[in-house]
């Protein structure tokens, strides 16, 4: 599903020369809209792979869950640490679930501890 921008949050990253979120896209979708708000210029396009989404100092922007998996409403949303990414998923009867992801940074620690032993 597309990214959903919550304009009330999207301050259109005022302190960087291009939103952090236009940055990272890998498909250029992302851009600001004439409210300096961002906007997915072609949602249809997106293929989820959420770096707008983990990429947002405001936490502006959130993953909604496919109809399939979690139905309207259903929604992801990640908080970025240095090691790993805790992901909040909020279903639609308002059910909070946590899990927490390793990213490549503290894989590759491990993989340098393996290397010492
Ligand atoms: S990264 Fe977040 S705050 Fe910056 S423009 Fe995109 S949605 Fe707005
Ligand atoms: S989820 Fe990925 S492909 Fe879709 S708009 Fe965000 S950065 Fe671009």
């Amino acid at each position: 599903m597309p990214p959903k921008v919550l304009i009330t949050k999207c301050d259109g990253c005022k302190a960087e020369k291009e939103p952090l979120c236009e940055q990272v896209c890998p498909g250029d979708l992302m851009t600001l809209g004439d409210n300096g708000k961002a906007i997915c210029r072609d949602p249809r396009d997106c293929w989820d792979c959420m770096s707008c989404t983990k990429v947002c100092p405001q936490g502006a922007i959130e993953t909604r869950v496919p109809y399939q998996i979690g139905y309207h409403g259903a929604k992801l949303i990640p908080m970025m640490g240095t090691n790993r990414v805790t992901w909040t998923s909020i279903d639609i009867d308002g059910k909070v679930e946590r899990f927490i992801v390793k990213n490549r940074n503290e894989i590759n620690d491990d993989d340098d501890e393996d290397d010492d032993d």
